[in-house]
Protein backbone atom coordinates (compact mmCIF):
# COMPACT_ATOMS: atom_id res chain seq x y z
CA UNK A 1 0.00 0.00 0.00
CA UNK A 2 1.00 3.55 0.12
CA UNK A 3 -0.86 4.21 3.74
CA UNK A 4 2.05 5.89 5.24
CA UNK A 5 4.10 3.99 8.18
CA UNK A 6 5.51 5.04 11.55
CA UNK A 7 8.86 6.23 11.00
CA UNK A 8 11.99 7.34 13.38
CA UNK A 9 10.15 10.62 14.70
CA UNK A 10 6.93 8.93 14.82
CA UNK A 11 7.96 6.02 17.10
CA UNK A 12 10.08 8.77 19.17
CA UNK A 13 7.23 11.46 19.19
CA UNK A 14 4.78 8.32 20.62
CA UNK A 15 7.22 7.00 22.82
CA UNK A 16 7.81 10.35 24.73
CA UNK A 17 4.29 10.65 24.55
CA UNK A 18 3.47 7.21 26.60
CA UNK A 19 6.83 7.85 28.02
CA UNK A 20 8.08 4.53 27.35
CA UNK A 21 11.33 3.40 27.83
CA UNK A 22 12.24 0.47 25.59
CA UNK A 23 13.08 -2.26 28.16
CA UNK A 24 15.95 -5.30 27.35
CA UNK A 25 13.49 -7.69 29.33
CA UNK A 26 10.50 -7.13 26.90
CA UNK A 27 13.07 -7.26 23.78
CA UNK A 28 11.55 -3.83 22.59
CA UNK A 29 13.30 -2.68 19.52
CA UNK A 30 10.78 -1.04 18.05
CA UNK A 31 10.99 -0.50 13.61
CA UNK A 32 11.60 2.77 12.65
CA UNK A 33 11.82 2.20 8.43
CA UNK A 34 8.49 1.80 6.29
CA UNK A 35 10.86 -0.20 3.76
CA UNK A 36 11.43 -2.60 6.66
CA UNK A 37 7.68 -3.09 7.23
CA UNK A 38 6.86 -3.33 3.84
CA UNK A 39 9.57 -6.13 3.43
CA UNK A 40 8.40 -7.97 5.69
CA UNK A 41 4.56 -7.70 4.77
CA UNK A 42 5.75 -8.73 1.41
CA UNK A 43 7.87 -11.93 2.50
CA UNK A 44 4.73 -12.91 4.67
CA UNK A 45 2.75 -13.85 1.34
CA UNK A 46 -0.44 -12.26 3.10
CA UNK A 47 -3.78 -12.96 1.37
CA UNK A 48 -6.25 -10.22 2.06
CA UNK A 49 -9.05 -12.35 3.36
CA UNK A 50 -6.69 -13.76 5.98
CA UNK A 51 -6.64 -12.54 10.07
CA UNK A 52 -3.33 -11.96 11.03
CA UNK A 53 -1.93 -12.47 14.32
CA UNK A 54 0.88 -10.57 15.50
CA UNK A 55 2.82 -10.90 18.79
CA UNK A 56 4.14 -7.56 20.46
CA UNK A 57 2.69 -5.08 17.78
CA UNK A 58 4.88 -2.16 20.19
CA UNK A 59 3.72 1.03 18.89
CA UNK A 60 2.06 -0.33 15.88
CA UNK A 61 5.22 -0.19 13.31
CA UNK A 62 3.89 -3.77 11.67
CA UNK A 63 0.54 -3.41 12.60
CA UNK A 64 0.04 -0.72 10.66
CA UNK A 65 1.24 -2.51 7.32
CA UNK A 66 -0.55 -5.48 8.52
CA UNK A 67 -4.01 -3.69 8.23
CA UNK A 68 -3.43 -2.60 4.60
CA UNK A 69 -2.63 -5.91 3.65
CA UNK A 70 -4.86 -8.37 5.89
CA UNK A 71 -8.50 -8.85 6.27
CA UNK A 72 -7.89 -8.72 10.41
CA UNK A 73 -5.21 -8.24 12.75
CA UNK A 74 -5.24 -9.61 16.25
CA UNK A 75 -2.43 -7.88 18.14
CA UNK A 76 -0.85 -10.05 21.30
CA UNK A 77 1.14 -7.36 23.46
CA UNK A 78 2.36 -7.97 27.17
CA UNK A 79 3.36 -4.24 27.86
CA UNK A 80 -0.25 -2.35 28.90
CA UNK A 81 0.77 0.82 27.91
CA UNK A 82 1.67 -0.40 24.63
CA UNK A 83 -1.49 -2.30 24.12
CA UNK A 84 -3.74 0.67 25.26
CA UNK A 85 -2.31 3.14 23.10
CA UNK A 86 -2.56 0.67 19.63
CA UNK A 87 -6.11 1.12 19.16
CA UNK A 88 -5.71 4.77 18.90
CA UNK A 89 -2.84 4.74 16.51
CA UNK A 90 -4.07 2.38 14.12
CA UNK A 91 -7.71 4.85 14.53
CA UNK A 92 -5.45 7.88 13.96
CA UNK A 93 -3.48 6.23 10.71
CA UNK A 94 -5.82 3.78 9.45
CA UNK A 95 -9.34 5.61 9.72
CA UNK A 96 -10.68 2.94 8.12
CA UNK A 97 -9.33 -0.09 8.89
CA UNK A 98 -9.80 -0.02 13.13
CA UNK A 99 -12.28 -1.72 13.21
CA UNK A 100 -10.38 -4.63 11.57
CA UNK A 101 -7.99 -4.84 14.77
CA UNK A 102 -8.33 -6.32 17.88
CA UNK A 103 -5.40 -5.95 20.68
CA UNK A 104 -4.96 -7.99 23.36
CA UNK A 105 -3.02 -7.70 26.48
CA UNK A 106 -1.62 -11.16 27.43
CA UNK A 107 1.77 -13.24 27.25
CA UNK A 108 2.17 -14.68 24.00
CA UNK A 109 3.81 -17.69 25.74
CA UNK A 110 0.68 -18.45 27.91
CA UNK A 111 -2.25 -17.27 25.51
CA UNK A 112 -4.78 -19.82 24.60
CA UNK A 113 -7.89 -17.76 23.55
CA UNK A 114 -7.85 -15.45 20.96
CA UNK A 115 -11.04 -13.44 18.97
CA UNK A 116 -10.73 -14.86 15.90
CA UNK A 117 -8.75 -17.79 14.39
CA UNK A 118 -5.72 -16.62 12.94
CA UNK A 119 -4.55 -18.37 9.69
CA UNK A 120 -0.93 -16.69 9.71
CA UNK A 121 1.49 -15.61 12.21
CA UNK A 122 3.54 -12.19 11.60
CA UNK A 123 5.82 -10.90 13.86
CA UNK A 124 8.75 -8.92 14.97
CA UNK A 125 9.09 -11.19 18.39
CA UNK A 126 10.64 -10.09 21.36
CA UNK A 127 14.13 -12.07 21.50
CA UNK A 128 14.61 -13.81 24.31
CA UNK A 129 11.48 -15.63 24.09
CA UNK A 130 11.15 -15.94 20.63
CA UNK A 131 11.45 -19.80 19.92
CA UNK A 132 8.94 -20.66 23.09
CA UNK A 133 6.47 -17.89 21.52
CA UNK A 134 6.56 -19.53 17.68
CA UNK A 135 6.38 -23.02 19.56
CA UNK A 136 3.24 -22.19 21.88
CA UNK A 137 1.30 -20.49 19.35
CA UNK A 138 2.23 -23.36 16.78
CA UNK A 139 0.65 -25.71 19.72
CA UNK A 140 -2.13 -23.89 20.80
CA UNK A 141 -3.47 -22.43 17.81
CA UNK A 142 -3.55 -25.35 14.59
CA UNK A 143 -5.67 -22.23 12.45
CA UNK A 144 -2.04 -20.66 12.27
CA UNK A 145 -1.15 -22.18 8.37
CA UNK A 146 1.85 -20.18 7.58
CA UNK A 147 3.91 -16.99 8.80
CA UNK A 148 7.14 -14.90 8.97
CA UNK A 149 9.17 -14.04 11.85
CA UNK A 150 11.33 -12.23 12.64
CA UNK A 151 14.28 -13.03 15.51
CA UNK A 152 18.13 -12.61 16.18
CA UNK A 153 19.53 -13.87 12.99
CA UNK A 154 21.49 -16.70 14.52
CA UNK A 155 17.32 -17.98 16.00
CA UNK A 156 16.67 -17.88 12.37
CA UNK A 157 19.20 -20.03 11.24
CA UNK A 158 18.59 -22.47 14.13
CA UNK A 159 15.07 -22.78 13.39
CA UNK A 160 15.61 -23.55 9.35
CA UNK A 161 18.58 -25.56 10.46
CA UNK A 162 18.54 -29.05 8.99
CA UNK A 163 19.71 -32.54 10.20
CA UNK A 164 23.50 -32.65 10.23
CA UNK A 165 24.23 -29.39 10.39
CA UNK A 166 26.14 -27.13 13.22
CA UNK A 167 23.58 -25.35 14.55
CA UNK A 168 20.86 -27.82 14.23
CA UNK A 169 19.51 -28.37 17.54
CA UNK A 170 15.83 -28.16 19.69
CA UNK A 171 14.65 -25.73 18.21
CA UNK A 172 14.83 -26.82 15.04
CA UNK A 173 13.87 -30.13 15.84
CA UNK A 174 10.61 -29.41 17.46
CA UNK A 175 9.84 -26.49 14.85
CA UNK A 176 9.30 -28.99 12.28
CA UNK A 177 6.86 -31.40 14.46
CA UNK A 178 4.98 -28.08 13.03
CA UNK A 179 6.32 -26.98 9.91
CA UNK A 180 8.61 -26.41 7.04
CA UNK A 181 10.63 -23.33 8.02
CA UNK A 182 13.22 -21.26 5.77
CA UNK A 183 15.46 -18.79 6.08
CA UNK A 184 13.71 -15.44 4.20
CA UNK A 185 16.40 -12.72 4.54
CA UNK A 186 18.57 -10.61 7.21
CA UNK A 187 17.74 -7.06 8.37
CA UNK A 188 20.23 -4.99 9.94
CA UNK A 189 20.61 -3.16 13.33
CA UNK A 190 19.60 0.52 11.96
CA UNK A 191 16.39 -0.09 11.20
CA UNK A 192 15.35 -0.62 14.96
CA UNK A 193 14.91 1.96 17.65
CA UNK A 194 17.07 1.54 20.06
CA UNK A 195 19.26 -0.13 17.54
CA UNK A 196 19.96 -3.96 18.96
CA UNK A 197 23.62 -5.24 18.93
CA UNK A 198 23.26 -7.85 16.26
CA UNK A 199 21.37 -8.54 13.32
CA UNK A 200 17.90 -10.13 12.65
CA UNK A 201 16.92 -12.47 10.61
CA UNK A 202 13.75 -13.40 8.64
CA UNK A 203 12.18 -17.11 8.98
CA UNK A 204 9.09 -18.13 6.74
CA UNK A 205 6.81 -21.36 8.07
CA UNK A 206 4.53 -23.34 6.59
CA UNK A 207 2.38 -26.02 8.48
CA UNK A 208 2.49 -29.71 7.59
CA UNK A 209 1.29 -32.74 9.22
CA UNK A 210 3.34 -33.66 12.42
CA UNK A 211 5.12 -37.33 11.77
CA UNK A 212 2.99 -40.09 12.05
CA UNK A 213 3.78 -41.48 15.75
CA UNK A 214 1.98 -43.67 18.06
CA UNK A 215 4.10 -41.38 20.47
CA UNK A 216 2.41 -38.47 21.87
CA UNK A 217 4.09 -35.16 20.80
CA UNK A 218 5.20 -34.75 24.79
CA UNK A 219 6.61 -38.01 24.39
CA UNK A 220 8.29 -37.07 21.42
CA UNK A 221 9.67 -33.45 22.49
CA UNK A 222 10.91 -35.59 25.41
CA UNK A 223 13.26 -37.72 23.24
CA UNK A 224 14.48 -34.86 21.68
CA UNK A 225 15.33 -32.96 25.16
CA UNK A 226 17.32 -35.65 26.52
CA UNK A 227 19.17 -36.11 22.80
CA UNK A 228 20.20 -32.57 22.84
CA UNK A 229 20.77 -31.99 26.54
CA UNK A 230 24.34 -33.95 26.23
CA UNK A 231 25.02 -33.09 22.53
CA UNK A 232 28.15 -34.96 22.40
CA UNK A 233 27.00 -37.93 23.78
CA UNK A 234 26.46 -40.90 21.77
CA UNK A 235 22.43 -41.33 21.83
CA UNK A 236 22.91 -44.43 22.90
CA UNK A 237 24.54 -42.37 26.38
CA UNK A 238 22.19 -39.54 25.90
CA UNK A 239 19.04 -41.53 25.96
CA UNK A 240 19.83 -43.52 28.68
CA UNK A 241 18.45 -41.59 31.79
CA UNK A 242 15.33 -41.26 29.50
CA UNK A 243 14.86 -44.98 28.90
CA UNK A 244 15.93 -46.39 32.27
CA UNK A 245 19.46 -47.46 30.67
CA UNK A 246 22.21 -47.51 27.89
CA UNK A 247 21.30 -51.26 27.59
CA UNK A 248 17.08 -49.92 27.37
CA UNK A 249 18.12 -46.65 25.26
CA UNK A 250 19.77 -49.52 22.40
CA UNK A 251 17.05 -51.30 22.30
CA UNK A 252 14.55 -48.50 21.57
CA UNK A 253 17.05 -47.20 19.13
CA UNK A 254 17.74 -50.08 17.26
CA UNK A 255 13.82 -51.22 16.97
CA UNK A 256 13.43 -47.47 15.87
CA UNK A 257 16.41 -48.17 12.89
CA UNK A 258 18.90 -45.36 14.56
CA UNK A 259 22.36 -46.23 14.86
CA UNK A 260 22.70 -46.27 18.99
CA UNK A 261 26.57 -44.35 18.49
CA UNK A 262 25.13 -41.91 16.36
CA UNK A 263 24.83 -38.22 17.69
CA UNK A 264 20.73 -36.52 18.00
CA UNK A 265 22.65 -34.02 15.88
CA UNK A 266 21.90 -36.19 12.89
CA UNK A 267 18.49 -37.60 13.28
CA UNK A 268 15.25 -35.48 11.73
CA UNK A 269 12.01 -35.25 13.24
CA UNK A 270 10.52 -38.67 11.83
CA UNK A 271 13.81 -40.40 13.42
CA UNK A 272 12.74 -38.75 17.10
CA UNK A 273 9.33 -39.73 16.65
CA UNK A 274 10.04 -43.77 15.74
CA UNK A 275 12.32 -43.54 19.03
CA UNK A 276 9.55 -42.52 21.40
CA UNK A 277 7.22 -44.81 20.22
CA UNK A 278 10.27 -47.62 21.67
CA UNK A 279 10.05 -46.60 25.09
CA UNK A 280 9.69 -49.51 27.26
CA UNK A 281 7.52 -48.61 30.85
CA UNK A 282 10.17 -48.90 33.46
CA UNK A 283 9.66 -52.11 35.72
CA UNK A 284 8.08 -50.77 39.21
N1 LIG B 1 6.17 -4.97 16.46
C1 LIG B 1 6.88 -3.82 16.98
C2 LIG B 1 7.84 -3.31 15.94
O1 LIG B 1 8.16 -4.08 15.03
O2 LIG B 1 8.25 -2.17 16.04
C3 LIG B 1 7.61 -4.13 18.29
C4 LIG B 1 8.54 -5.32 18.27
S1 LIG B 1 9.52 -5.52 19.71
C5 LIG B 1 10.89 -6.42 19.03
C6 LIG B 1 8.73 -6.78 20.70
C7 LIG B 1 7.38 -6.43 21.30
O3 LIG B 1 6.88 -7.59 22.00
C8 LIG B 1 7.37 -5.30 22.31
O4 LIG B 1 6.31 -4.46 22.03
C9 LIG B 1 7.18 -6.01 23.67
O5 LIG B 1 6.52 -5.23 24.64
C10 LIG B 1 6.35 -7.21 23.26
N2 LIG B 1 6.45 -8.40 24.12
C11 LIG B 1 7.52 -8.83 24.85
N3 LIG B 1 7.27 -10.00 25.46
C12 LIG B 1 6.01 -10.35 25.09
C13 LIG B 1 5.17 -11.47 25.39
N4 LIG B 1 5.59 -12.48 26.18
N5 LIG B 1 3.92 -11.49 24.87
C14 LIG B 1 3.47 -10.49 24.08
N6 LIG B 1 4.23 -9.41 23.74
C15 LIG B 1 5.48 -9.35 24.24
Amino acid sequence: GTAPLLGAADIRRLAAELDVRPTKTLGQNFVIDGNTIRRIVAAAHIDPQETVLEVGPGLGSLTLGLLDAAKHVVAVEIDPKLAAKLPDTAARLRPDAASRLDVVLADAMRVTELPQQPSALVANLPYNVAVPVVLHLLEHFPSLEHGLVMVQDEVADRLAAKPGSKIYGVPSVKAAWYSQMRKAGVIGMNVFWPAPKIASGLVQFTRHEPPETRATRKEVFAVIDAAFAQRRKTLRAALAGWAGSPAAAEDALRAANVDPSARGEVLDIHAFARIAEFKQPLMA
